[in-house]
């Protein structure tokens, strides 16, 4: 059967310098990596055996109804404000309205230069392709919301980055993937119709039940702290949080040089490009409200009385640091088998964070194993650990099902970033075997089932990565 996807491109739909229409550059010899059937099942999308699938995903044949456009956006990119970036080596193909009314955007990732690439050639290595894929699949196993990979291609080219690398596209599905950055683009020109277009059609996506910027800005603030919040309880160091990979959507978008932690530490950063530790993994909790200050001040153009807005912006982004500080209480009471938290939940929180930083715990092992009872051989300072417990344990005399509360808030596995690295390793010289096992054993995180243990291991010694580079 041949690939269908039922289009609906509101976005390519829109007037105004919103975006660029171009289609997408052939590749020499496109094959086929992986493709996401259950996915394209559950965006209403057929044609799983289409000997072609490769042709159209990356970029070779337009499936029909696509409308392929570059959008324009700007960004604060490690604090500094880029006035134009945009859709630089990307191509949105169109939406698709989902058999359950959700809406999504389809888009090639690698896909060739577009009027936003500034001197990048357009296009993706295979790493960050498939770093992307598993680790974007992996954040929806774990119930996080995130965009997610229909497709992987090799495109047969070379790509010349610090070295010759296999290019490849990836597909990506996101809610939309609007940025603050876009608002801030047109915010920067003083092109207040199209602000208000972008705002008028987020709105409609988004937060339909918002009337007014402030509404819109309230929504996205709540999005984004359940976020940050359901990152740091299962160790993610996204590593570029900049405005421009920041959505209104609330998913995860751009996995560049992210990762989750093996032994806690909140200082922990991956990133080789991030050197002051701006991103680092306690950090996301402040960078997301400075984010949205940012969004706060590029919808301050679309009030009429703008010295007025200023202070109700100002008031609500002030809100921020208590939501998260509840959100994130909430997550990690809950890792400890506490349903409901009380403030002073947040202490006990702390005691384990604190031991297993001084004793250099696994994040992830330390949590699973308190889930089956007790995390003493996690940790190195036994006695602390004992005192600890017998805390914890009488906290949870108040809890009805502790159990069942730490079973679903502890994963058993994350994609380890070792894992992840040779796993690209082995795709770069053509196997593509772990590639495939690796994206198996991530689909069930929450359990135990023995496929997947061997994922449980933190890195050797050897093993560890100390720093991943955007590479891109
Ligand atoms: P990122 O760091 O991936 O979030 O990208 C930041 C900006 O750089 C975006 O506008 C991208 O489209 C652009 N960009 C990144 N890599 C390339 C590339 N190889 N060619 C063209 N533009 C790129
Ligand atoms: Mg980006």
């Amino acid at each position: 059967m041949t690939l269908s996807i039922p289009f609906d491109n509101s976005y390519a739909r829109l007037e105004g310098p919103l975006f660029a229409r171009l289609n997408p550059v052939p590749v020499e010899a496109p094959s086929l990596i992986a493709f996401n059937a259950p996915l394209a099942e559950r965006l209403g999308i057929s044609g799983e055996d289409d000997p072609d699938l490769a042709a159209y995903f990356s970029g070779n044949r337009l499936p029909a109804g696509a409308t392929p456009i570059a959008q324009v956006y700007a960004g604060h990119q490690f604090g500094g404000f880029s006035p134009q970036l945009g859709d630089g080596r990307a191509h949105l193909l169109g939406e698709v309205v989902a058999p359950d009314g959700r809406r999504f955007d389809i888009q090639l990732k690698g896909s060739g230069p577009t009027p936003f690439s500034r001197r990048g050639d357009g296009r993706a290595w295979l790493g960050p392709v498939l770093r992307e894929y598993i680790v974007s699949e992996a954040m929806h196993a774990l119930g996080i919301p995130t965009t997610r990979a229909l497709a992987a291609v090799r495109t047969g080219e070379e790509i010349i980055r610090e070295r010759p690398l296999p290019g490849a596209i990836l597909t990506r599905v996101a809610s939309s993937h609007i940025r603050v950055g876009h608002f801030q683009y047109f915010a920067a020109q003083g092109d207040t119709d199209s602000l208000r277009t972008l705002f008028e059609h987020s709105r409609a996506r988004h937060a339909p039940e918002a009337d007014t910027p402030l509404d819109l800005l309230r929504a996205t603030m709540k999005k984004q702290v359940d976020l940050v919040a359901r990152w740091l309880s299962v160790g993610f160091i996204h590593g570029v949080m900049n405005t421009d990979n920041c959505t209104l959507s609330g998913e995860t978008i751009d996995y560049g040089p992210c990762a989750f932690m093996d032994d806690y530490d909140p200082r922990r950063v991956y990133s080789s490009i991030d050197r002051f530790g701006r991103y680092a993994y306690a950090a996301q909790a402040d960078i997301i409200v400075w984010n949205m200050a940012q969004l706060a001040s590029a919808l301050i153009p679309l009030e009429t009385d703008e010295e007025a807005a200023v202070d109700a912006f100002q008031s609500e982004i002030e809100t921020m640091p208590d939501m998260l500080r509840s959100a994130w209480l909430k997550r990690f009471a809950a890792k400890l088998g506490i349903a409901e938290p009380r403030p002073e939940d947040a202490a006990l929180v702390g005691g384990i964070l604190d031991l297993m930083h001084k004793g250099g715990s696994d994040f992830t092992n330390t949590f699973a194993a308190l889930t089956d009872g007790s995390a003493r051989d996690e940790v190195a300072d036994r006695d602390a650990y004992a005192d600890w417990h017998t805390r914890l344990q009488s906290r949870l005399e108040a809890e009805t099902d502790p159990r069942s509360t730490m079973v679903a808030a502890n994963p058993r596995v994350i994609p380890r970033n070792h894992q992840i690295e040779a796993m690209i390793q082995a795709a770069t010289a053509g196997d593509d075997a772990p590639f495939h096992r690796l994206h198996a054993a991530l689909a069930d995180p929450y359990s135990s089932d023995g496929d997947n243990d061997w994922l449980k291991h933190p890195p050797a010694q050897h093993e560890v990565v100390t720093a991943t580079f955007c590479g891109t």
